[in-house]
């Protein structure tokens, strides 16, 4: 087997289709060689490795070693230097890089190689003690923490208090002498607190480097990162072993990030940030500020330090002849990071950039404008799930607000919620429910959870590109960071600026588009969907085969998904209108009701409003498909509870309100999910399915009159488990059709269907097809019988299913293709066998989940019903299950 590939002088064993052996940074690196980039010569070890490690006790294969010394020693013959040799040293860097990005997951070890001799070589080669000094105190203390796991506080503590004592504030104000003291000190950290002198074996540290980076697979912050993004643990990490080059060697020198596009906006512009005489992390850690690497971008944040473009103009000039090539290249926005050397330009990496939803969408337009894609690439390139993102709301420009400080909008959207200061005080509020915006100097992997758990995040160090800016575009969520005129003491729990304190639990809003950290809660805006999100709908409509449809019954809903692109109502639930209070009392007058007669009687009076109901709906959906479900969940959810609310009915009703708390109690139920509800409220009690049936004939009378469309109502019977029932319940319903026809004159175009919600439906769908004429999969209700789990209940157990893998997922939230799955693609073959025709749609959760919308596709289902914000993603969805 060939266990390590090489790269470097215009040539690459690997290339950019190979990340899954090379892991993406592995192949990129080889792709950019290719090319003929200036790529530090290196070499990956490939994710096999990783494999063979975890299965063979955390070993390696026997000729690995080999590999490893022939590859050094190409680096050897670009460079002229020797790795380990103490008068001519090649330093090198020892990066992880998994076949899915995962930023910040994994740890790199830059400057390895360096001893006390090697540091003196490095100083005489390079005329620069304190380069060699300084990179030297930066490896002890990387190793020391990623290998030798020694917390890096250890090494800061010690930094600050040297600072202190010579009186200085910043890193760079310290000279070689300073360097060679911290490393002496820092030895005796790492000796300390390992029991070992650090490590002066050039080899030594190398195979220490590599296993560590093999060891991070497994650590607790990527196991955590690869559940939130479904990354399987067998992929395994490659690693990356390059030549150093030194962005730390003076004021020619300088590393930096960027983006070919604006990752925030989408806006097609080289945005990012670099640093002066700095290595590696610092951009993104936030120990300085970053500057501009664009003029016009230091113009417009009224930036004092010289941009890359004034300071370095060669370099920049290289940057933005590169970024181009690799942009058009990879036909995507890039994320590069890079570093200068005395002037020279060298490229360290390369990959699809990470985005806001708002970005994506834009550059996809965009890309697919340009020429570089077409239509369905586009389509295809934005996450549906991501547009989430964008139908959240902003904040109200006319609104007041009391603005504390302005940081950095690091990821846009606005958010509210209480003040936390820790993590672990995130998930807490999350859990008891409350929502919170976490607030940090700055993040660390270790916050991932935090960050999940709130609304939105805060940080007052780092720019752009920090963790917590990187991360919080990735999960969608608002993010305020750098803001440096806001104090947080951890310690008081309180934060302040500009002379206002606000403490853990007061309320704050940040805007992340705009960077505003604002006291208490502002009013917000709800999206504006026009320009690339209505283009780019436009082309996925233009691809998509199901139709998608919403679930919702009031006006506000029902309007919200027809803004949104519902093409018809899949699920009008009947029962959310008998809430309201002026018909709640009647509503209670039925289920209490002594005999038919007395239930009429409540009946009647609710008739009306629920005409009004569909009245409105219809109108609303202008002709288009809406599908009502029969009164549904079992009669005690509408029982009064309270003595008051007894008393109430008893009065409406004149009897007394100890018979009316008899009648109550015997309709307890032991277990109402499977009990008297769906259409076994319609055998026994038809007089409500009636009024409803002469409610939706009514309604749509009047409303074919009124506008002169035809509205084409589908009534849907709940919870059939044989035909017999569908049976009498339809000609109930027709017998309704007919009366309501003969009484407006109005002959309507109507279906009768049922919901296909357990398992009896599913296997019998051929002879309920001989009467239904529709079939709706309920798949929340069908998930539950089939599986036997209640979802109410599920919570106590499930989270342990899907960690163990004994369920892919949560079937509640994506389907369950093996066993639900199959019982709707039964039905689905027998439904048409029956009555080739069908009408077959899903109105369940899974309705707008992605994945399985992908199964719906498959299936061969017409379409997909969801709730009215998810409608934008089940059609991108839908689309992308078709391409
Ligand atoms: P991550 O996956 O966290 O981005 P990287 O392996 O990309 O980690 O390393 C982080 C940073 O370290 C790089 O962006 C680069 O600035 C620096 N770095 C890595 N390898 C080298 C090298 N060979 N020479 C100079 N700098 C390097
Ligand atoms: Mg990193
Ligand atoms: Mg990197």
């Amino acid at each position: 087997t060939k266990w390590v590939y090489t790269f470097g002088d215009g040539q690459a064993e690997g290339a950019s289709n190979m990340r899954n052996l090379l892991g993406g940074k592995g192949a990129n690196l080889a792709e950019m060689a290719n090319l003929g980039l200036p790529v530090p010569p290196g070499f990956t070890i490939t994710t096999d490795v990783c494999t063979y490690y975890y299965e063979n006790g955390q070993s390696y294969p026997p000729d690995l070693e080999q590999a490893v010394e022939s590859a050094l020693a190409r680096i050897s013959r670009q460079t002229g230097k020797v790795f380990g040799d103490p008068a001519n040293p090649q330093l090198v860097s020892v990066r992880s890089g998994a076949r899915a990005s995962m930023p910040g997951m994994m740890d790199t070890v830059l400057n390895l190689g360096l001893n006390d001799e090697t540091v003196v070589a490095v100083a005489t080669a390079a005329g620069d003690e304190r380069f060699a000094w300084d990179s030297y105190r930066r490896f002890i203390n990387m190793y020391g923490n990623v290998v030798l796991n020694v917390g890096h506080h250890h090494f800061e503590e010690v930094l600050e208090v040297y600072k202190e004592r010579k009186g200085v504030e910043l890193d760079t104000e310290l000279d070689a002498a300073d360097w060679q003291q911290l490393v002496g000190q820092y030895k005796q950290i790492v000796e300390r607190e390992t029991g070992k002198p650090f490590p002066q074996d050039p080899k030594e540290q190398l195979w220490g480097a590599i296993g560590a980076v093999f060891g991070s697979w497994m650590n607790a912050r990527a196991i955590k990162y690869r559940e939130l993004h479904d990354i399987p643990a067998s992929w395994g990490t490659a690693v990356n072993v390059q030549a150093m080059v030194f962005g730390n060697r003076g004021e020619t020198s300088a590393t930096g990030v960027a983006f070919t596009r604006n990752p925030s906006t989408g806006e097609k512009e080289l945005y990012g940030e670099f640093l002066i005489n700095a290595q590696g992390e610092d951009v993104v850690a936030g120990i300085r500020t970053p500057q501009d690497i664009t003029e016009q971008a230091r113009i417009a944040s009224a930036s004092t330090r010289p941009s890359l473009e004034t300071a370095l103009p060669d370099a920049y000039a290289e940057l933005v002849r590169i970024y181009k090539l690799l942009e058009s290249h990879y036909r995507d926005m890039q994320d590069l990071e890079f570093t200068i050397e005395s002037g020279k330009l060298w490229m360290l990496q390369t990959r699809n950039g990470k985005r806001t939803a708002k970005a994506a969408l834009k550059i996809a337009v965009d890309l697919a404008g340009e020429g570089l894609i077409t239509q369905e690439e586009a389509v295809a390139r934005v996450e549906p799930a991501a547009l989430d993102q964008l139908l959240h709301p902003t904040i109200d420009p006319k609104a007041d607000r009391k603005v504390l400080a302005t940081g950095l909008p690091a990821s846009p959207g606005a958010a509210s919620g209480a003040i936390v200061f820790t993590s672990e005080a995130a998930e807490e509020a999350k859990k008891a429910g409350r929502k919170v915006i976490l607030v940090r100097v700055e993040t660390s992997p270790e916050d991932i959870h935090g960050m999940h758990a709130s609304e939105g995040i805060l940080t007052t160090r780092g720019g752009m590109t920090s963790h917590a800016a990187v991360v919080a575009r990735g999960m969608g969520k608002p993010c305020v960071s750098g803001a440096g005129s806001v104090r947080v003491d951890y310690a008081a729990g309180t934060l302040s600026s500009g002379g206002v304190t606000l403490r853990a639990g007061d309320i704050l809003t940040i805007d992340g588009g705009t960077g505003q950290i604002i006291a208490g809660e502002v009013k917000m805006l709800e999206p504006e969907l026009s320009g690339e999100f209505a283009t780019l709908m436009g082309w996925a409509d233009s691809v998509r085969r199901m139709k998608v449809r919403a679930n919702a019954e009031t006006p506000h809903d029902v309007r919200t998904a027809r803004n949104f692109g519902a093409e018809g109502i899949g699920l009008c639930r009947t029962e959310h209108m008998f809430f309201d209070a002026r018909r709640i009392i009647a509503v209670r007058e039925m289920i209490l009701a002594d005999d038919e007669a007395g239930r009429r009687a409540a009946l009647a009076k609710l008739l009306p409003y629920q005409r009004q109901d569909f009245v409105e709906l219809f109108t609303i959906m202008q002709g288009l498909p809406v599908t009502i479900r029969l009164l549904d969940p079992p009669l005690h959810e509408f029982l009064p509870h309270t003595d008051a609310e007894i008393a109430e009915v008893a009065e409406s009703l004149g009897v007394p309100a100890d018979k009316l708390k008899g009648r109550a109690q015997a309709l307890h139920e032991f277990n109402p999910m499977l009990g008297f509800r769906g259409v076994r409220l319609a055998i026994l009690y038809p007089e409500i399915a009636e009024m409803q049936a002469r409610a939706i004939f009514e309604a749509a009378s009047q409303v074919s009159k009124a506008t002169g469309e035809t509205v084409k109502p589908e009534v849907m019977v709940p919870l059939v488990m044989t035909k017999a029932e569908l049976d009498l319940t339809k000609v109930r319903i027709d017998t309704i059709a007919k009366a309501v026809a003969e009484e407006t004159g109005v002959t309507l175009d109507y279906q009768v269907g049922t919901m296909i919600e357990l398992p009896r439906a599913a296997l019998k769908a051929d002879d309920i097809a001989q009467t239904a004429e529709f079939f709706s999969f309920g798949t929340n209700d069908l998930t539950q019988t089939t599986l036997g789990i209640s979802r109410d209940d599920a919570a106590i157990f499930l989270g342990d299913y899907t960690a163990k893998g004994i369920l892919p997922s949560d079937p509640f939230v994506t389907i369950d293709r093996e066993g639900v799955g199959a019982l709707v693609a039964h039905a689905v073959a027998k439904g048409r066998a029956t009555r080739p025709n069908i009408k077959l749609g899903i109105c369940g959760e899974h309705g707008g989940d992605p994945a399985s919308i992908a199964f719906c596709e498959e299936t061969g289902i017409d379409y997909v019903s969801c709730s009215p914000y998810r409608v934008p993603i089940a059609r991108l969805a839908a689309a992308q299950a078709a391409l």
